[in-house]
């Protein structure tokens, strides 16, 4: 196999067939063997009979469906695993990434990139959403231990050396978007202007997104356990100051003490930034015992074509 095409499906019977006659026309011209695999992940409407059903008239679409709902970056990972392609191609199932920049991607990998990842110059989402994920992509670029580029999400082309690198990586918290930067290798970025979804509503709530977030920040970056310290030292700078100035007062001037407002001002931030710096630590606590816990990361039920 040449190509593989790893496409996450979570309810989308709906753009199923114009996903797959885009993508069609798209590898009909690359005529090389290709395959497509489709990882429906615990879909509860008919997208896997659709997608069932496309085999049989196309074996190139074959499907991996999962015992249940794992989210779009276990989806991906289960797709990698099983794509047996000399280049592999990720991108989401909801036609926001044009099938048709893939004769870009590959043109790249034939120069020599083992990772072509796609820049979004434009987004069709609102304001709020917008910002939100610009705001998210500079914390990871300031923050992050390795250098993560901006506006690049999951649509990629990666090497297969690439991709047995991902999959070595036995980690439950997976950002793929970071892991890929993390293997280094010669990357590349190509711009491209992210499309609106084709039908339905995104199926990445925004509870989710948060989620995805938190995972890249926290498993790229140790700058919120810093955290702690840096509220540290500001507290305790602070704390000497206020220590200088009580002291003075009460070896030199004879005022009454009536310290009630700033005691309890003190207590209550001094406690905010303790419950804070504990909730930081905790989201790391959460995520090592994830790890150790050792299950496996995705369960498959049926294999179509694979
Ligand atoms: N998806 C998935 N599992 C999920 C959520 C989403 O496989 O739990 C798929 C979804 O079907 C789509 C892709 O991941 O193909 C991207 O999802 P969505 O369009 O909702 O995300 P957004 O574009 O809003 O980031
Ligand atoms: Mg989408």
């Amino acid at each position: 196999m040449k190509y593989s095409i790893v496409i996450p499906i979570y309810n989308e019977q709906e753009i199923i067939p114009e996903l797959v006659r885009r993508l069609k026309l798209v590898i009909d011209n690359l005529k090389v063997p290709t395959e497509i695999i489709f990882v429906d992940d615990g879909s509860r409407d008919n997208s896997f009979e659709v997608m069932e059903e496309n085999h049989r008239t196309d074996e190139r679409f074959k499907v991996l469906r999962l015992s249940r709902n794992f989210g779009h970056q276990i989806a991906i990972t289960a797709g990698l695993d099983n794509a047996s392609g000399e280049a592999i191609i990720l991108m989401d199932g909801d036609l926001q990434d044009p099938p048709e920049l893939l004769p870009e991607m590959i043109s790249k990998w034939k120069e020599g990139y083992h990772v072509v990842y796609t820049v979004k110059r434009s987004r069709k989402e609102n304001f709020l959403k917008r910002f939100a994920f610009s705001s998210f992509y500079k914390l990871l670029h300031t923050f992050s231990s390795i250098s993560i580029p901006m506006e690049a999400g999951n649509f990629s082309l990666m090497d297969r050396r690439v991709v047995e690198v991902l999959r070595s990586m036995p980690e439950r918290n997976r950002y793929i978007s970071g892991l890929r930067a993390w293997a280094g290798f010669r990357q590349i970025g190509i711009e491209f202007d992210r499309d609106a979804r084709f039908a339905g509503k995104p199926k990445m709530t925004i509870r989710r997104l948060i989620d995805l977030a938190l995972v890249g920040l926290i498993s790229f970056s140790n700058a919120p356990l810093r955290l702690a310290i840096y509220f540290g030292l500001a507290v305790a700078g602070i704390s000497f100051l206020g220590g200088v100035y009580v002291i003075y007062e009460k070896l030199f001037t004879n005022k009454a003490i009536l310290g009630w407002a700033s005691t309890i001002v003190a207590i209550t931030f001094i406690g905010s930034m303790v419950l804070l710096t504990l909730g930081v630590i905790g989201e790391y606590i959460g995520r090592i015992y994830d790890e150790v816990k050792q299950r496996p990361i995705y369960i498959i039920k049926d294999k179509v074509g694979l």
